[in-house]
Order: C-alpha cells, then sequence, then structure tokens
C-alpha cells in the first residue's frame, strides 16, 4: 500500500518546542518497519516552526511571520537531522521536499513534484515533504499540513492518509470540555453534522485542528482514499490502522 502519515508538531515535540525523543523514536521505527514489511511510506512532516522556536530560544510561537520563517528555516535542519538519524538505524534513506502552494498550481511544477516523489518511492526511499514555509505568505500558501497531506496524498494516488494527532480521532462534541463525549469509529459520509462536531482549533504550537482534519477527510475521501485520525500517544495502532482494523477515527474513501 501507498500510505502518507502526516506528522503533527504536537506529536513531535513537547510544548516547549524541544524535540519529545521517545515518540519520535517509537514512530521512526513503526515506520521503518512497515516500509519493511513492503508498504511505501510518505511522511508529510510538520514541527519545523516549533524546533526553530525551542533552538532560537523565543518563549513562544512568535506572532510576526518574518520570526516564523526564521524559526522554520532553523527547525527545518533540526526535524530533517532527527529523522536521518532516526531511519538511518533501520537502514532507510530520507529525502526532503520543501513545496509551496504556488508549487501545486502550477501544472510543471506540481508534475515535477509528483515524478521526483514517485522516483523517491522506485529507489526505496522515504519521502519527507513540509511546505516551504520561508517562503510561503500567508495570503498564499498551504497553511497547514492537514491540508499538505491531502494534496500529497491526491498527487500520488495514495491508498491512505494518516493524520497522526494528539487526540483519539473525531468525538460527538470536544472532548477537552465534554468527558462524556464519544469518539466516532467510522465516517461513511461527511455530512454537515459530522462537520459540526468538528469545530474548534489545535494546540499553540501547531497549526490545524479538526476543521483542518475533516477538509482533508473530504478532499481524499472524494477521490476514493481512506483518511484515519490517529492518536500518537499509541504508536503501536499504526499497525491495526494498516491492517483495516479499529483505531482511531476512519473516513472511508468513495467506493471502499
Ligand atoms: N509547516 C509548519 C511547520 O513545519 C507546520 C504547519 C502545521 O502545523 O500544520 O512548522
Amino acid at each position: 500500500m501507498r500510505i502518507v502519515i502526516k506528522i503533527g508538531t504536537s506529536t513531535l515535540t513537547y510544548e516547549t518546542g524541544r524535540i519529545n525523543i521517545r515518540r519520535v523514536e517509537q514512530l521512526c521505527k513503526i515506520f521503518s518497519d512497515l516500509k519493511n514489511a513492503g508498504h511505501e511510506i510518505i511522511l508529510v512532516s510538520s514541527g519545523a516552526i516549533a524546533m526553530g522556536v525551542g533552538k532560537l530560544n523565543m518563549s513562544e510561537k512568535p506572532e510576526e511571520i518574518i520570526d516564523k520563517q526564521a524559526a522554520a528555516a532553523t527547525g527545518q535542519c533540526e526535524l530533517m537531522y532527527i529523522y536521518d538519524q532516526e531511519f538511518s538505524k533501520f537502514n532507510h534513506n530520507i529525502a526532503q521536499l520543501l513545496i509551496t502552494y504556488a508549487d501545486i498550481e502550477n501544472e510543471k511544477y506540481h508534475n515535477n513534484f509528483r515524478n521526483t516523489l514517485t522516483r523517491l518511492l522506485e529507489y526505496g526511499v522515504i519521502p519527507i515533504i513540509n511546505e516551504n514555509d520561508t517562503i510561503s505568505t500567508e495570503e498564499f500558501s498551504i497553511g497547514d499540513n492537514d491540508t499538505l497531506g491531502a494534496i500529497v496524498s491526491v498527487s500520488v494516488g495514495a491508498d491512505m492518509l494518516i493524520l497522526l494527532s494528539d487526540i483519539d480521532g473525531l468525538y460527538d462534541s470536544d472532548p477537552r470540555k465534554h468527558p462524556d463525549a464519544r469518539l466516532i469509529h467510522e465516517v461513511r459520509e461527511i455530512t454537515p453534522e459530522i462537520e459540526e462536531m468538528a469545530e474548534g482549533k489545535g494546540t499553540a504550537l501547531g497549526t490545524g485542528g479538526m476543521e483542518t482534519k475533516i477538509t482533508a477527510a473530504k478532499t481524499v475521501t472524494s477521490k476514493g482514499i481512506d483518511m484515519i485520525i490517529l492518536n500518537s500517544n499509541k504508536p503501536e495502532s499504526l499497525y491495526d490502522v494498516v491492517e483495516g482494523k479499529n483505531a482511531g477515527t476512519r473516513f472511508f474513501g468513495k467506493g471502499r
């Protein structure tokens, strides 16, 4: 299977902006194992800004776009350095692809992106994609990596998109406010009711939230691709997801 996995900032870092070493080690081991089992793995990784915040000793995620860009440029190196170290342990090569909204809109650039990505998979590489935050401007950006994950999945005809997050999946109400909120295991159609359940933003250092995830689900499921929201604090459940077992919330691709 061709699997796109989006890793959110809250998965990779602590609130300090410093890397969550244990989590990253666990995840890279499982990604490597899934690859060894024959799956194609493409990562869409956030965390550049957060890691830059940590490295540059900023007290919080900056407001000004130029500071965010400086943080992203600093943090992106750190991010890839860590992935390279972790995947090297299991003899897997990685590649970095940074893209912008303009690259997706432009047919020639988009084709180059898709062709390179496909060729990297043929070479057995694990491509790791992020938005090129240093040249994306706020008005003209993809904006969050749930959306980027969806764009990549459609672009390369993935079988499934997994969004790793700090939440178990979609609840029928906000579990941070309602302790009796119920987890929805399967979504076969994204109704207005489902959209209503998704209101609310993400964490202080990240960008997305449930709304961007539902938009991503709409994009990929309309192309027949499954999307799963999964809590990254139970990394082993990635195996369940890939085997089609119950874990997190699965949005079924049309016709599946
Ligand atoms: N591109 C941003 C980063 O690497 C992440 C965007 C997001 O959190 O969705 O920090």
